[in-house]
């Protein structure tokens, strides 16, 4: 697992066009983290994008783009909403003060700037992002296995199932449910049990290493893989690596003196975009590629568990196919 953002560097970003000021910033704020700067708005605007700062240290009026125009930009793009904003500002007037707070802003910093002032807001206000970041963090992941969590596979599902469909690649999904688990627990124990999800879900990390890839907890004993950019054959041959090595692992259990094993049985689903003609019927959900890898695990325990069995929607599987387009909602 990571280290909690806490204690990483934090990145500040100034933007003022007035150099005198962002000298005595940069100065005041440089043993509180990497300080980088710029004295035009849009430029400044540019940088919060690419580089995602922890606080932003935003002027009131610049030529061209106004500081608040900034922070609205900002506070409505998802990807740089989290920048926490400050205004550093010689005005003084209660509405400007209310619209920067409406925008999103948390604070104000009067010019002519004291450096210990700023010193004292700048901290509290990154040790308040910290914190919000550390949240953040743990929402999205399980805390029995530190895998992600069944949000974080949802959101990561929409956004490469869009992916998929745009630039028509396909996208694989492993649905594992560990074999016979209510008997493990009734043999070794809740505590036996748990052990041996933390271990099944190690070996999903460890399975899972590429940018693409995302190993999930989706509910109980019951664990997902997002495949991206990979077609059946591939997602097929790392399913059937997964259950032999999960099978191979001896789970040290406190209750018992010999190590002991678990199987799973893996659904393999892959969607195909490039066998769906766009003026075909309704666009494919994601929700159809869930429902696909759930099926052929029911067919992979019926067939008698710890194995992999495949499903393709795509061309090779007109029927499915068919189904997957006229899927409703997902
Ligand atoms: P099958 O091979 O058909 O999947 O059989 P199964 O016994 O695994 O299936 P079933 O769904 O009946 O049982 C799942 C069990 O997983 C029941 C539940 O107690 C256990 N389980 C779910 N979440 C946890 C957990 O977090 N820790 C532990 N120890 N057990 C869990
Ligand atoms: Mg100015
Ligand atoms: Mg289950
Ligand atoms: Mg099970």
């Amino acid at each position: 697992m990571n280290e909690p953002s806490a204690v990483a560097r934090r990145l500040i970003l100034l933007v003022d066009d007035d150099p005198g000021t962002i000298q005595v910033l940069y100065r005041t704020l440089s043993s509180y983290g990497d300080v980088r700067f710029s004295t035009s708005a849009a430029e400044g605007l540019q940088m919060a994008r690419e580089l995602q700062p922890d606080l932003l240290l935003l002027d009131f009026e610049m030529p061209g783009i106004s500081g608040l125009e900034v922070c609205r930009q900002l506070k409505a793009d998802p990807r740089t909403a989290d920048i926490v904003v400050m205004f550093v500002t010689s005005h003084h007037e209660t509405d400007l003060e209310v619209q920067a707070f409406e925008m999103g802003a948390v604070d104000f910093i009067a010019k002519p700037v004291r450096p210990v002032v700023v010193q004292a807001r700048v901290g509290t206000q990154l040790r308040l992002k910290a914190l919000a970041d550390a949240l953040r963090q743990a929402a999205l992941k399980d805390g029995l296995t530190g895998l992600a969590n069944r949000a974080a596979f949802e959101a990561q599902l929409a956004w490469e199932w869009r992916r998929a469909l745009r630039a028509a690649v396909p996208l694989s999904l492993l649905m594992v449910d560990v074999d016979h688990f209510k008997r493990f627990n009734d043999k070794y124990g809740h505590l036996g049990g748990d052990a041996a999800l933390q271990q099944v879900a190690a070996q999903l990390q460890r399975a899972t290493q590429r940018g693409g890839d995302l190993a999930a907890r989706f509910g109980g004993e019951e664990f997902v893989v997002l495949l991206a950019d990979t077609g059946g054959q591939a997602a097929q041959q790392l399913a059937e690596r997964l259950c032999a090595a999960i099978a191979a692992v001896a789970i040290d259990v406190e209750s018992s003196s010999e190590p002991a094993r678990v199987t799973v049985s893996i659904g393999v689903a892959t969607f195909d975009a490039r066998s769906v003609e766009p003026s075909f019927g309704a666009a494919p959900k994601p929700a159809t590629l869930v429902a696909a890898a759930d099926r052929t695990l029911y067919a992979a325990k019926a067939a008698g568990r710890n194995q992999v069995v495949f499903e393709p929607l795509d061309a090779s599987n007109p029927a499915r196919l068919a189904t997957a387009r006229a899927a409703p909602t997902g």
